[in-house]
Parts: structure tokens; C-alpha cells; sequence
């Protein structure tokens, strides 16, 4: 993409209204426009950020084995009323009635309608396991709605929702969408710590939440240090195999690591050596949750069983902030200067950066290094405005693409450019074909391929 023919209105000035600095940088960046409040358009920049996010997501469920579908936003009442959520919900659900009169609502979550899909096409246990998910906007008339996208009234989740025989089997699910997260949250550049949580409205004993710690957080949470060297890495896992997928979860929620909700202040210092215990602010990235059959049951969702009797379907429900987590990874990665994207979700793989735009030699080595980069699969943002170097370099270090290459006739008359980290600043001076072939090289590990979808 060339600069001169993108749409980025990124702003010189710190909008007022905006109190964390992930929601000042979207800003500024130009990712975001506010269209009312906790309601966004998401800007070129900000809507291809979100797309990788996306992507990611998808892969990776697909990966352990789950179904993308997608199910409509907006919903009937009836559905929420069979539940006994329609009244349960509050002031958060957007209720809306069509002109017929009919109670709608928008979708805060999608237990109900995935399960009336459910019922009404699965009747044998011989068909089960099966989870289905899906990424779609969601509505909840948050009371408060701040820090930009982080909480949002409007906002894109991952919902998935499996449904077992057993409740061994379930929890194998439940096992399956932890370990699909760790790795999820990891390719995001994101050390995201699943901790004992709360059920909340959607219910159930079992559940986590994956917290990405960062002084902005609205969670409180308690933890042992040693929560933060786990990582799980490119090890393999065997989706279908309960015992590794178990033992995935007994490694990361064997130490304590709970939300205020749950927290214990007596098991908190009775199992975790004072030097190791932590308390630290949170930003809720995701959750897990077997619920058993508290949906299936008053919804009629039953299956017959190996002995032709019919059995409620033991349910969980796993979602994912993908909207937020654009947020979260700023509150992550940042400096003064601006954002520093992860390599698995920069917008764009580098910028470039013609120091004097007009030249025949610059401009010509720019294009070539743009295309050489397009012809090796990454996408360069080329800045090929007549701005000043200082404006260039100041604008590329708040968009926070993780690599530049600079290019001008000092450097080209000696044969080389410059390929500039934007994590740490360091600068190295290499021919244009190097500077191409390193990152490749460095992008090879996240070129993932698109999304199986
Ligand atoms: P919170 O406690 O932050 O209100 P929640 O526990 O009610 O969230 P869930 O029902 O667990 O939310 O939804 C799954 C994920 O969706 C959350 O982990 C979070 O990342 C994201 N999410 C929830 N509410 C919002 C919101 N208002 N804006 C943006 N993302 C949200
Ligand atoms: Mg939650």
C-alpha cells in the first residue's frame, strides 16, 4: 500500500476524551472513530488489525477441531424467555420490538439460538461431539462504556459452544478450548494467564478466564509468579487426545492465579510462598465455561442415548474479546512513541520510508523494494508522501509497524539501506535485497496461510 493513496487520518494531537493509552494511540493512529458512545467505526488500519485478529482465531479453532457457522445478531425474545435469561439479563440486553410488535433483542451472547439450532437437527448421541462457534458482533448497554474498544457497547466476540454425552466428555471441550487459547493469545504476541473465575449470567462451576496482565486492567487478580514462565510454545498437541489435552490444563491452572471474584486470601498464603504472591491488574482477554446441561435441560436439547433413552447434552461455552484484544495488545506493546505491533498482527509487515521522494534513484530503489517484499508474500506500507524524513519516521513509529526500511541517496550511492526495529531501535545497514530477504525470513514463522474458513 502506498501512503499517498491509504486512508490513515492519523491525528497530531492527544484526544481529551481518551484516558489509557491504548485508546489515546487508536486514536491517533487513526484505527478508530468514536460513531457514539462505545460504538466504533473501525478505520482501514484498526479494521485490518481486527482482521488478523480474526484469522488467527479462526485457524486455530479450526485447528482443535471446531466449526465456524454464523448466527445473526439480532434475536427473538421467545428463545431467551425459554431459558429464563430474558428476565434475568437486565438493563445490559438491547431490547428492540420489530413492527409487528415482536420482542427482539441483540445478541449480548448466543447460548439460546445455538442451542435451539442444535435441538432442532441433532437427536442421536452417535452424532455427538460437536462444537460450533463463530466471530460476530455483540451488543451489551454497557453502563459504562470507556478505554475505547476495550469496553465497548458494540463488540466483536468469539463464541463457541460444544456439546458432549458425558460430562467427561465436556470437559475434554473444555480442556480442548484451553489449550486452543494459550496458543491463539501466544501467536497475538499476548501472554494471556487463564485464572480461576466467576460464571457470572451465563452459570457454571468450571470456568476461566485468560487475563492479560497490564496496569489498566479492570480485573484484580491474585497469582503465583511462577504463572508467568509457563509458555506453551510450537509444542504439538493431539486435539483428540484427553489425556494431553488435560494434562495442558493442569499445567497452567495448577498454581494459584484467581480474579477478586474468586479469590481466597487464606489459600492465597497458605499454598503460595510470600515472595512468589502477586496481586496486579488485569485485562480480561477471554473466557472458558462448562455449564453441564443448565441450557439443554429447559431448552428440550436432549439426544437419545446408547440405551434409546433421552439425555440432556452436557454444554459449555468459550468466547473470545476479539475486539478488545486490539486494545489489550497496545496496553502490551507500546512505548512514548506509539504502538509496536507483535510481528503475527502488524497491519502491514514494514514500512517504507523514501527520505527524498522526487529523486529518480530513491524512488526508483523504493519501488523495488516494495515490490520484491509484495513478490515474497508480506505487504509493505510505503510512505511516498513529500512530508519531511522527521514526519515520516515520527508517523511510522506511532503506527507501530515493527520494522522500516529507510531508503535514501546517501545510503544508495554506497549500495545500502537502513532496516530499523521498531522494538528496539536498532539500525542496520544492508543492501536492499538483504533487507528483503531478512524479513522474509524474520515473517516466515507467522505466514500461516489464510484462515481455512
Ligand atoms: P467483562 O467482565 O469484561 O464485562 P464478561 O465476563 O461479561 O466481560 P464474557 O461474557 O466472558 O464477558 O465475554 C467473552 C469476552 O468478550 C470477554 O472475555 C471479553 O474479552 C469480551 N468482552 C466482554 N464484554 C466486552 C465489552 N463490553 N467490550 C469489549 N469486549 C468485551
Ligand atoms: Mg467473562
Amino acid at each position: 500500500m502506498r501512503l499517498s493513496r491509504y486512508f490513515l487520518p492519523v491525528l497530531k494531537e492527544t484526544p481529551a476524551e481518551a484516558q489509557i493509552v491504548s485508546h489515546r494511540l487508536m486514536l491517533r493512529a487513526g484505527m478508530i472513530k468514536q460513531a457514539s458512545a462505545g460504538i466504533y467505526s473501525w478505520l482501514p488500519m484498526g479494521f485490518k488489525v481486527l482482521r488478523k485478529l480474526e484469522n488467527i482465531v479462526h485457524e486455530e479453532q479450526v485447528r482443535a477441531g471446531h466449526i465456524p457457522m454464523l448466527m445473526p445478531t439480532l434475536q427473538s425474545a421467545d428463545l431467551w424467555r425459554e431459558s429464563g435469561r430474558y428476565d434475568d439479563y437486565g438493563e445490559e440486553m438491547l431490547r428492540i420490538t420489530d413492527r409487528h410488535g415482536r420482542d427482539m433483542l441483540y445478541g449480548p451472547t448466543n447460548e439460546e439460538l445455538i442451542t435451539d439450532i442444535f435441538r432442532s437437527h441433532v437427536s442421536s448421541y452417535k452424532d455427538l461431539p460437536k462444537t460450533l462457534y463463530h466471530i460476530q458482533w455483540k451488543f451489551r448497554d454497557e453502563i459504562r462504556p470507556r478505554f475505547g474498544v476495550m469496553r465497548g457497547r458494540e463488540f466483536l466476540m468469539k463464541d463457541g459452544y460444544n456439546f458432549d454425552l458425558t460430562k467427561e466428555d465436556a470437559l475434554h471441550a473444555y480442556n480442548r478450548h484451553l489449550v486452543s487459547y494459550l496458543r491463539t493469545y501466544e501467536r497475538m504476541g499476548l501472554q494471556a494467564i487463564p485464572m480461576r473465575a466467576d460464571g457470572g449470567p451465563i452459570g457454571g462451576d468450571y470456568t476461566h478466564e485468560f487475563l492479560v496482565l497490564a496496569e489498566t486492567g479492570e480485573s484484580e487478580v491474585f497469582y503465583d509468579s511462577e504463572v508467568t514462565d509457563l509458555t506453551f510454545g510450537d509444542r504439538g498437541i493431539d486435539y483428540d487426545d484427553h489425556a494431553q489435552c488435560q494434562a495442558v490444563l493442569e499445567e497452567f491452572t495448577s498454581r494459584y492465579a484467581r480474579t477478586d471474584e474468586t479469590h481466597d486470601e487464606a489459600v492465597f498464603n497458605e499454598n503460595v510462598p510470600e515472595a512468589r504472591r502477586r496481586q496486579a491488574r488485569g485485562i480480561e482477554v477471554g473466557q472458558i465455561f462448562y455449564f453441564g446441561t443448565k441450557y439443554s435441560e429447559p431448552m428440550g436439547a436432549t439426544v437419545q442415548g446408547p440405551d434409546g433413552k433421552p439425555v440432556p447434552v452436557h454444554m459449555g461455552s468459550h468466547g473470545i474479546g476479539v475486539s478488545r484484544l486490539v486494545g489489550a495488545i497496545i496496553e502490551a506493546s507500546h512505548d512514548e512513541r506509539g504502538i509496536i505491533w507483535p510481528e503475527g498482527v502488524t497491519p502491514f509487515h514494514a514500512g517504507i520510508v523514501n527520505l527524498k521522494q522526487g529523486d529518480a534513484g530513491t524512488d526508483a530503489a523504493c519501488e523495488e523494494i516494495y515490490r520484491a517484499l509484495a513478490a515474497r508474500g508480506l505487504e509493505p506500507l510505503y510512505d511516498d508522501t513529500e512530508d519531511r524524513a522527521g514526519a515520516k519516521f515520527a508517523t511510522m513509529d506511532l503506527i507501530g509497524l515493527p520494522w522500516r526500511v529507510t531508503v535514501g541517496p546517501r545510503g544508495l550511492k554506497t549500495g545500502v539501506v537502513e532496516l530499523t526495529s521498531r522494538r528496539t531501535g536498532e539500525s542496520e545497514e544492508l543492501s536492499p535485497e538483504a533487507a528483503v530477504a531478512r524479513l522474509a525470513e524474520i515473517y516466515a514463522p507467522h505466514q500461516a496461510g489464510s484462515a481455512p474458513v
